[in-house]
């Protein structure tokens, strides 16, 4: 029951668990039309394994144009809570999926009154809030820090005695890229950090002291057949991912394998989404998030998988059979290009695309704001810290003029 992983990994695995949904088991015949809600890049590099499938693909967005909707057969423009529009592009479409969590709930429930949402739209609901989702990988009994939930002032008096060192404050929603989140030193400073944040309700986690922060994206198909890639290493400026690795050096291990079914099955997955971990010194893992979506650590598998994540996405809410997860062959690194690259005029393409083993990707955006993820470049070498160093090497080869 499982197509990816290391060759063998799965072998003696508990038997799938079964997949329910209102449009169990359906499948998508060929030159249909897979509908995403969400009109980023994320969603032009489904759009893009969609069609090289032979699929047709919808894009529904609140914002005119973008880089989905460039790659789409067609694109609607209309609000997340507009029933009517969100009906009309369900009728339009013989699947949908979303390419990012802060998607209203409305948009699930309508859509799947006409056609499969994979995975379902209450899962949003979950991601949605940093304490749901906790509650609910705890729930599954997973390692995550310990946590407070912050409503009222009187909860922060509790939880700054029950923090014994270091936390990180984060509120419960429309927080990413390391927005809405204050580190404390101490439970004394944890009122502060709450006036900061607008007294709004957050999570008190401990602080993790982590070696390396990893991630595993998994999916799982309609069957409820899973595929797992191999663990990235990844590392973060400003919050924000900047450099991606895999493989990781801990690999795909059992403990992985089975975090990465737990979440899939627990929230009946069908799929792919993306679990981020951090690795510490003695080995053990806590799981810090899950976004039910491709993720930017997987952006490299376009390049050094058998099936990209974006094709096992697609595979997943087509109906499809799931893709190899393996690699093709050497390790690779990604880089993302963020806006500030573009600061000192147009980056020098040729600079980086000269070197061997890079590939460019580009989404489309006109406006190259600072923070904002414009593109990214991929390495592949002959080792994880080769391709590492390349990829950095082509960044910077970018500025050179
Ligand atoms: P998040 O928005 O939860 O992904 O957090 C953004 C980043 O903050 C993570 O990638 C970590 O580098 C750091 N971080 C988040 N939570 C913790 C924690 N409990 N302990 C240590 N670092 C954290």
């Amino acid at each position: 029951e499982c197509s990816g992983g290391r060759e063998g990994a799965c072998s003696g695995a508990r038997a799938a668990r079964a997949v329910t949904e209102a449009h169990s088991g359906v499948r998508v015949q060929a030159g249909g039309t897979l509908g995403v809600f969400g009109g980023g890049q994320l969603g032009r590099m489904l759009g893009l394994a969609v069609r090289r499938l032979g699929y047709r693909f919808a894009v529904y967005s609140d914002v005119e144009g973008g880089p989905a909707a460039e790659v789409a057969d067609f694109a609607v423009t209309a609000n997340y809570d507009d029933e009517e529009a969100i009906a009309s592009f369900a009728s339009r479409v013989d699947a949908a999926t979303f390419e990012f969590e802060n998607v209203p709930a409305v948009v699930g429930e309508v859509a799947s009154r006409a056609v499969p949402v994979r995975p379902r739209g209450e899962l949003l609901h979950t991601v949605q809030n940093r304490l749901r989702e906790k509650q609910g990988l705890e729930r599954l009994g997973l390692p995550v820090a310990p946590f407070h939930a912050i409503e009222h002032p009187g909860d922060v008096a509790i939880a700054s005695r029950k923090l014994d060192g270091r936390g990180v404050l984060k509120t419960v929603s429309f927080g990413y890229d390391g927005k809405g989140q204050r580190k404390v030193e101490s439970g004394a400073e944890l009122g502060a950090a709450w006036e900061e944040l607008g007294r709004v309700p957050a999570v008190l986690e401990h602080f993790v002291p982590f070696e390396e922060e990893i991630s595993v994206i998994a999916a799982r198909g309609v069957h409820g057949e899973i595929a797992i890639y191999e663990p990235f290493s990844n590392h973060h400026e400003n919050h924000i991912l900047d450099v991606t690795v895999q493989p990781a050096a801990i690999g795909l291990t059992g403990e992985l394998e089975e975090i990465a079914r737990t979440v899939l099955e627990g929230f009946d997955v069908v799929g792919l989404l993306c679990i981020e971990l951090f690795r510490l010194a003695d080995g053990s893992l806590v799981v810090n998030e899950i976004a039910p979506r491709p993720h930017n650590s997987g952006h490299l598998t376009i390049e050094a998988a058998h099936c990209c994540q974006f094709q096992n996405q697609a595979r997943a809410v087509l109906g499809l059979p799931l893709g190899s997860t393996r690699r093709i062959g050497p390790p690779a690194a990604m880089a993302n290009l963020l806006g500030e690259l573009w600061s000192l005029g147009e980056p020098n393409w040729d600079a980086a695309l000269t070197l061997p083993g890079v590939s460019l990707h580009l989404y489309g955006k006109k406006d190259a704001r600072p923070g904002r993820k414009m593109g990214h470049l991929t390495a592949v070498a002959d080792t994880a810290a080769a391709a590492a160093a390349r990829v950095r090497e082509a960044r910077l080869a970018l500025g050179s003029r």
